[in-house]
């Protein structure tokens, strides 16, 4: 996201990060504004995902020359102009392609040419995005929905389908349809949009995507400086919110038999189970990592 003189901007990688925690979003707008930096992050797995990433794009982009198929590759800036120019001039396969309504914005790895009518003629373009990971995400889907909205915009013609290449399939595209998402993508892409306008009171909440994200040492800080009860290893959200509801809100309160009532829900077992130490951070972003690298047939 960036603010410009016509207003803050709004990417199809918001949305995915927005998905995965929407405290993020709002670290993200202040860092937009101005009153945050930029987390600084050196992760070396991270850097060897994107180099396989590119790869990976790169071996596809060869996939379609190799077929015949003429791949026209746009430089990697913010140019609208190029992007309707590429689409008028019919290209088999265009990439790198920059897509914008003026506030929702994305960069599609790769837009196929199909045959079928348009504002372009009679021919139009489709989504592929080149993913590592072997299960396609949420986010990704999501991505690939706003893609197709603002291909639609721009060649007057909605893509029903978009397509995700995924490594080891022989360039073999999952397929997905756009409708099929529409609902939840309309859901996702609303509340972004409207807690970014308004901002939204949100706390760090640990979450899955807190392995991969840049802002993890500020939030890992403000909940050791909380007492925060997600510092009990092992404790669920629900464990969290029903021991909230008791009153226990820190790790200081949260003592084996200091709520007397029982809990609504679950078994009660972080309780009994003491003020274990949560695991350390390396050792969950390390198994989170690992899983990824094995997904792209790293180590
Ligand atoms: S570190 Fe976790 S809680 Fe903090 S912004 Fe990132 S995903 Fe959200």
């Amino acid at each position: 996201m960036r603010f410009s003189g016509s207003g803050l901007t709004l990417s199809a990688t918001d949305l995915s990060r927005h998905l995965g925690c929407r405290h993020l979003t709002q670290l993200d707008l202040r860092r937009a504004r101005g009153d945050l930096d930029r987390p600084y992050r050196h992760d070396p797995a991270v850097e060897v995902l994107q180099q396989k990433g590119l790869e990976h794009e790169r071996g596809y982009l060869d996939h379609l020359r190799d077929r015949g198929l003429r791949v026209q590759e746009l430089p990697d800036i913010r140019n609208l102009g190029a992007t309707r120019q590429a689409l008028a001039e019919g290209a088999d396969a265009i990439a790198q392609a920059w897509l914008s309504d003026g506030r929702w914005t994305g960069i599609a790895d790769v837009l196929l040419r199909v045959p079928g009518p348009s504002g372009l003629g009679d021919y139009h373009y489709e989504v592929v995005d080149t993913k590592l990971s072997a299960n396609t995400k949420p986010g990704t889907l999501l991505q690939l929905c706003l893609y197709a909205d603002l291909l639609g915009e721009l060649q007057g013609h909605r893509p029903e389908r978009v397509m995700v290449m995924t490594p080891g399939t022989g360039f073999e595209p999952e397929v997905y349809r756009v409708d099929h998402y529409e609902a939840y993508y309309q859901q996702v892409k609303t509340r972004l949009d409207r807690e970014a306008r308004a901002g939204a009171s949100t706390y760090p909440e640990p979450c899955d995507h807190c392995s991969v994200c840049d802002w993890w040492k500020r939030c890992d800080q403000q909940r050791r400086d909380d007492d925060h009860l997600s510092l009990v290893a092992g404790i669920t959200r629900i464990q969290r919110n029903e021991l909230t509801g008791l009153g226990i809100e820190t790790l200081e309160r949260f003592r084996p038999g200091a709520a007397g009532s029982r809990p609504e829900a679950g078994t009660g077992q972080p309780r009994e189970s003491g003020r274990r130490p949560a695991p350390g951070p390396r050792a969950a972003r390390g198994s989170v990592k690992a899983a990824i690298l094995r997904d792209a047939g790293g180590r």
